[in-house]
């Protein structure tokens, strides 16, 4: 595989860049809450980027009015905490349980294949995905892995 020792920074970075004209055109503010720590992960740079890049791309889809993501890394033990939280609709408690799950969309046009591939990858990483959320206030969904102790 392409596992490789990377700052978790650098992937932010790389996923602001990809998404900066999306929230410009669409009104949204991203709020940045990452002391800039050197934290290494194990990672397959291009997948992490790609799980951001959905949980990303679901929050713009989930705030009708300009609104705000944030993006938070939390330094837990000898995990990193990734957040990405929205000001959007919220999931309703009987669609939490589904949203995993590949084909379940709510959307037009949705696949329904975003979550359920972040799942994977984030799993295949050793680590796991989380949501919480409130009707009509928001959303954060949570990306736990094991922080990488060698040096790269
Ligand atoms: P898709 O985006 O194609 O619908 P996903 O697997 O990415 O598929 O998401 C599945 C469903 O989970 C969405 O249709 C939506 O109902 C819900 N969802 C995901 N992210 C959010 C979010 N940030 N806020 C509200 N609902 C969300
Ligand atoms: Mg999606």
């Amino acid at each position: 595989s392409n596992l490789k020792p990377e700052p978790i920074v650098d992937c932010i970075r790389r996923v602001l860049s990809l998404t900066e004209s999306e929230a410009l055109a669409r009104g949204h503010n991203i709020v940045l809450e990452t002391p800039l720590s050197d934290s290494l992960l194990l990672m397959d740079r291009d997948k992490i980027v790609q799980v951001l890049l959905n949980l990303i791309r679901n929050a713009f889809e989930a705030m009708e009015a300009p609104g705000e993501v944030s993006i938070r890394t939390i330094l837990a033990d000898k995990d990193i905490l990734i957040e990405i939280e929205d000001t959007g609709c919220g999931i309703a408690e009987e669609v939490l349980s589904k949203i995993f799950d590949p084909f379940y969309t709510t959307k037009e046009s949705g696949t329904g294949l975003g979550l359920s591939i972040c799942q994977k990858i984030i799993q295949d990483h050793g680590g796991s995905l989380h949501v919480r959320s409130i009707v009509n206030c928001g959303t954060v969904f949570s990306i736990r892995l094991p922080v990488c102790e060698q040096e790269p």
